[in-house]
């Protein structure tokens, strides 16, 4: 069998470190491992419209920041082949057939589908495409054979329907589909950043984030106002670093070296723990120490924007050349779906009987 990447991002907004930390690092490291045969990147905008139906022209807009994203951070049209899924019809057709295989009360029951319905105050007025995007999400998945799907933790539950609908279709109609695995980055806190405010998850709904094009004066703004914890009032009061996201980001992004370069007083993380945990360690100099960790992600990743920004014509065509490759194995493996499901009526005479 072959080793089929595919993930992706919704364009509701520019990427940010939560992005970056769940998924994106994962992804290039991927890409650069040469272990995979095939990889899909997509910018998911039929899903965005689920929630965003009477906001297109933001999805437009951010087809372009979100493959600009991708390309300052590493991803390389010639080792992955980034698409947009509203330009792969095939996967329309996929997610109408797979409806048939999920029931409402399971839609209904899948805990991101839950959490990001509350988040938006559907309560009862619930989009049906929002509803069903698991189902979409399993056809996004399906159609290019996708072994391994890297994301951040929040997309447990949208793999697990995923597989449960590949079992489904092959147990009714032969084995046809390839069950995906969600491949988790290495710690919680990568699989979830939390929020500048603290909030369980950076998010862009949330407008907690830090995002990758920010300016440098943006990021260092936003990290000084970063929460810390509460109770550490004075200096020497001692401190908790546990659920503080300060402290969160440095265990994500920072490393010895950055100790040694920008902070030598420290050998590494844990000595700087213990001093705040003790107290007489203020919040300040911690912040101060994570906007240069910080930046020493951002500043190249900003660097290639650049160089990309002033090209967007260059940046479509990738992104059309992508879609066209993409849709080719689409269509293939579609062609296999109605095979199974014995929709060919005309191309052998036999196949009717
Ligand atoms: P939206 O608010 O529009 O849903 P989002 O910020 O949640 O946007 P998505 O496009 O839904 O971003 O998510 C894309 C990918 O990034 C998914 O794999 C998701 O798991 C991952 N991701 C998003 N936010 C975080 C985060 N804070 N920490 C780790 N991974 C994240
Ligand atoms: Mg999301």
């Amino acid at each position: 069998m072959r080793d089929v990447i595919l993930t992706g991002d919704r364009p509701t907004g520019r990427l940010h470190l939560g992005h970056y930390a769940g998924s994106l690092k994962n992804r290039v490291e991927l890409q650069n491992s040469g272990s995979y045969d095939e990889i899909y990147i997509m910018i998911a905008d039929s899903q965005a419209i689920t929630d965003n139906a009477d906001n297109i022209g933001k999805i437009r807009e951010n087809i372009l920041e979100v493959a600009l994203d991708y390309l300052s951070c590493g991803l390389d049209p010639e080792k992955s082949t980034l698409l947009i899924q509203s330009q792969i019809p095939e996967l329309c057709e996929l997610t109408f057939y797979y409806m048939n295989l999920v029931t409402l009360a399971r839609l209904q029951r899948n805990p991101t589908v839950k959490t990001e319905s509350a988040l938006r105050d559907f309560e009862n007025s619930i989009p049906v495409g929002f509803l069903v995007y698991p189902v979409s999400q399993a056809a996004d998945i399906t159609a290019f054979d996708a072994t391994i799907v890297p994301v951040g933790g929040d997309q447990l539950p949208m793999l697990e329907q995923a597989r449960e609908i590949v079992r489904s279709f092959n147990a009714l109609y032969g084995e046809t589909l390839v069950e995906p695995h969600a491949l988790l980055p290495k710690n919680e806190a990568m699989g979830r950043l939390p929020g500048t405010d603290g909030k369980a998850k950076m998010s862009k709904s949330l407008g907690n984030v830090i995002n990758l094009a920010d300016s440098p004066e943006e990021v260092k703004k936003k990290v000084m106002g970063m929460y810390t914890d509460p109770k550490h009032l004075r200096v020497e009061d001692p401190g908790n670093t546990k659920d503080n996201p300060v402290f969160i980001y440095l265990d994500v992004f920072s490393n010895e070296g950055h100790f040694e370069k920008y902070w030598p007083e420290y050998k590494n993380l844990e000595e700087l723990k213990a001093h705040y945990e003790r107290g007489g360690l203020g919040d300040v100099k911690v912040k101060r120490f994570l906007n240069q960790v910080l930046e020493e992600t951002l500043q190249p990743i900003r660097e290639k924007r650049k160089f990309y920004e002033a090209r967007p014509d260059e940046v479509y065509r990738i992104l059309q050349e992508g879609s066209i490759k993409a849709r080719r194995k689409a269509a293939a493996v579609l062609k296999r779906v109605r095979q199974a499901m014995g929709l060919e009526y005309f191309d052998q005479g036999e196949a009717r009987q």
